[in-house]
């Protein structure tokens, strides 16, 4: 018996449907049953796709109007107490509460925190190690759990309804608890593994009464490093589960079992669904582990990329097991469709040829269909899908647009010393203070000021055809110009030329670069309404021309000040993008890294003295287990350097990196060996910097000095008692001054007032004594 199913689904829609439907009722214009309608349309097209993919069962569950761990908080009832609910609001009130906080009068539907006066929303992470990002779970002692089943029974009976066959998928509870954090330092989330028991086991049953015919526990953790005490509670939380009449299917993906392979067999479920494609190595002893009466769902279609699969490896992975197992064999993508679009092989941006490569959501389940068909009737059953497949592979292997010799050779040939500076640190500080004469606490931004909606419909309008090239650049180049008068009335010391004419810090890289495609419909959500489009990065990489050098150095001509030119750095650009699965990771970052070091060579040559290269990327790149961290660093700060290291002692690098926890990467970060780094510290009040502190971190650095993130105006009061903090921990003349982040969400008139503040808070820092 061979059965195929999805772990789960995109739920956004081809036309960002729900994201649309999301927005309007947020602004008021439609009612909750208008918004529920929707979510309701799209369940039900994307459960037909399922049917008609030939899936046993559709999976219910998976949707979300807004986060599926945010859905399981509602459905346990553990709303964290500071929003102060009283039962008077509706359930979805609650839900997009907990999402987006409660702003205060003055922050125009911006969430900025209690400390601004409203009720901050949970804060978001990045679900494992995908750009997708979740709500974070808040725990304390005083947490109770209520189980809320409504909207949960009310979508399988929708499914039932229209007469499918219902897998439930819901996260498993020692993931729930592990994705969530305490607030106080005295409880441990495992106290609260049997209270949260309960109310699983209550609705287990009450969907196997709803006619749910399995259900999926995701516990995605058990690919992670886990505490002992995490090892020991899984099998007390799947013995008190195991009382429930519904077979349980326990799903793991992302990232190998390892030493909690044997415990994962073992448990007392029905079956186990592991990923095939993060951990093929791993197939072989798990069929010899797992009990012949166990499923053993094989997550063999990479649920993460975007590229067709390659049927023939996956079909020699699957027969011992189909030959060999008397229990049942399940297929299916590695882990939930989530995280790739809908549908490429349609897609109207995207030329023939290398659409026929790509396999979004809907040509995966395609996929599993013709794997069950090849094990149960043989290949000759699926002869012609089989030959379509191959040919698609054999033509991107051998592509010209995929493999460019001249790159390979660069690659080669790249000198041992390519990621060394000429010279050490102090002489390069010193021949850039000779040139650029920089006061002490220089002050600077990170690069993109406020994208306004001017900038926005000039865009659109240049996009749609409307606005010919050449008054598209001029309306740039005026931008950039004001950018220019504004940071020079404010007495920056560094500017930047603002980033207009950028969409995106990784699309605008892209699309200059050989070996990059742009769909038009490639949407992944992000977090809640908000959507990526990730480029295609299908070849080796290229660059045909400079990509940046006419905007910097028209920015440079209207200023004696020195202008930063901006790059993004090659592992954020990998980081960001589909990235071919036909070479490691790490000659792509390579490749990239090489067309940025060209780059900043043409940057330096056209006399701009300052080039940031941003990483906001890097550490998230990390892998989820902590024995491979070493190799990833090598690689990512390895390509760094190959982009950064190709210019001059008196040329100043800077990097940027936000939003992540540094401190256990901190030796890497300082062999990235950029002059100067940026980075975000604002909102753990400098806590941060104490790392680089200790570390005793060898470059300059400027830590971010307030949250762009929030409209709210930072004093100069504000700004020296945190650069004072700074100074605490870091000598003073390694300081720069600087916002945490680019500004390109904000609007002028409190960039204006907050830049203005941190110019005077530098003055002030100035003074002697
Ligand atoms: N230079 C970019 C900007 O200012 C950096 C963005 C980022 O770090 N995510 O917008
Ligand atoms: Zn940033």
């Amino acid at each position: 018996m061979i059965k195929i199913h999805t772990l789960g689904y995109p739920r956004i829609g081809l036309q960002r449907e729900l994201k649309f439907a999301l927005e309007r009722h947020w602004r008021g214009e439609t009612d909750e049953g208008a918004l529920e309608a929707v979510g309701a349309e799209l369940r039900a097209r994307h459960w037909a796709e399922q049917r008609d993919a030939g899936l046993d069962f559709v999976t219910v569950g998976d949707f979300a109007l807004y986060d599926h761990v945010a859905n399981h908080i509602g459905l346990f009832g553990c709303e964290p107490a500071r929003f102060g609910f009283d039962g008077s609001e509706t359930a979805l009130a609650r839900y997009f509460t907990l999402a987006r906080g409660v702003a205060h009068e003055h922050a125009q539907g911006l969430c900025c925190g209690a400390a601004a006066g409203g009720t901050a929303a949970l804060e978001m992470t990045k679900w494992f190690d995908t750009n997708y990002h979740y709500l974070v779970p808040e725990f304390d002692a005083a947490t109770r759990f209520n189980l809320a089943p409504g909207r949960l029974l009310a979508e399988v009976a929708q499914a039932r309804a229209l007469g499918h066959r219902v897998k439930v998928a819901l996260i498993g509870p020692l993931s729930f608890l592990w994705l969530g954090k305490t607030r106080e330092a005295d409880i441990d989330k495992l106290d609260l593994l049997d209270d949260l028991l309960a109310p699983y086991c209550a609705l287990l049953a009450q969907l196997n009464d709803a006619g749910a015919e399995w259900v999926q526990l995701d516990e995605p953790i058990l690919g992670l490093d886990l505490p002992g005490a995490w090892i020991l509670a899984f099998e007390r939380a799947y013995r008190t589960l195991a009382t429930a009449q519904l077979p349980l299917l326990l799903s793991t993906y992302f990232s190998p079992l390892e030493e909690n392979l044997s415990m994962a067999c073992k448990l007392p479920v029905a079956g186990l669904h592991v990923d095939a494609v993060r951990a093929p190595h791993e197939l072989q002893s798990i069929a010899d582990w797992l009990p012949e009466t166990k499923v053993l769902s094989v997550g063999i279609v990479d649920g993460r990329n975007i590229w067709r699969a390659d049927l023939d490896t996956a079909l020699a992975r699957l027969l011992p097991l189909a030959m060999r197992r008397r229990g049942e064999l399940w297929l299916a993508p590695s882990c939930s469709l989530l995280h790739v679009p809908l549908n490429l092989r349609e897609d109207p941006a995207i030329d023939p040829e290398l659409r026929a490569w790509l396999a979004g959501a809907r040509e995966k389940l395609g996929e599993l269909q013709v794997l069950r068909r090849a094990l149960i009737e043989g290949e000759g059953s699926v002869y012609l899908e089989l030959r379509e497949a191959r040919a698609a592979l054999e033509a991107r292997r051998t592509s010209e647009r995929v493999r460019r010799p001249a790159v390979a050779a660069r690659v080669a040939a790249l000198a041992v010393g390519a990621d060394r500076r000429a010279s050490p640190y102090s002489v390069r500080q010193a021949a850039q203070q000779e040139r650029f004469h920089l006061p002490p606490y220089p002050t600077t931004t990170i690069g993109s000021f406020p994208q306004t909606a001017a900038i926005r419909a000039a865009r659109a309008a240049f996009k749609r055809g409307e606005l010919a090239r050449p008054d598209y650049e001029a309306a740039m180049r005026c931008e950039i110009e004001g950018a220019v008068r504004e940071q020079e009335a404010l007495g920056l010391d560094v500017l930047v030329h603002g980033e207009a004419e950028r969409n995106d810090m990784v699309e605008y890289f892209g699309e200059q670069l050989d070996g990059f495609a742009f769909s038009a419909n490639g949407w992944v959500q992000s977090y809640g309404s908000r959507c990526v489009k990730p480029p295609v990065l299908f070849g080796d990489v290229a660059r045909p021309a400079p990509m940046t050098v006419a905007w910097s150095t028209h920015a440079q001509s209207l200023t004696a000040r020195p202008m930063k030119g901006m790059l993004t750095g090659p592992v954020t650009i990998l980081q960001w993008s589909f990235v071919r699965d036909d070479q490691p990771r790490s000659l792509t970052a390579l490749q990239i890294a090489l067309a940025i070091r060209d780059e900043a060579a043409d940057l330096e040559a056209a006399g701009i003295g300052i080039i940031q290269i941003d990483e906001p990327a890097l550490r998230e790149g990390l892998p989820l287990r902590r024995a491979a961290w070493a190799g990833y660093l090598d690689w990512a700060t390895h390509a760094f350097r190959v982009a950064a290291c190709g210019v001059g002692d008196a040329t100043q690098v800077h990097t940027h990196m936000c939003y992540a926890e540094f401190n256990d990467i901190l030796p890497q970060i300082a062999a990235l060996d950029a002059d100067v780094i940026t980075i975000e510290t604002s909102r753990s009040d400098m806590e941060l910097l104490r790392g680089f502190g200790t570390f005793a971190y060898p470059n300059a650095i400027g830590p971010g000095v307030y949250d762009i993130h929030s409209p709210r105006v930072p004093s100069a009061g504000d700004i020296l008692r945190l650069m004072r903090k700074a100074a605490d921990v870091i000598p003073a003349g390694q300081l720069w001054v600087n916002p945490d982040c680019g500004l390109k969400t904000r609007a002028w008139p409190e960039t204006r007032a907050a830049l203005a503040n941190m110019v005077e808070a530098a003055r002030l820092l100035r003074q002697p004594g």
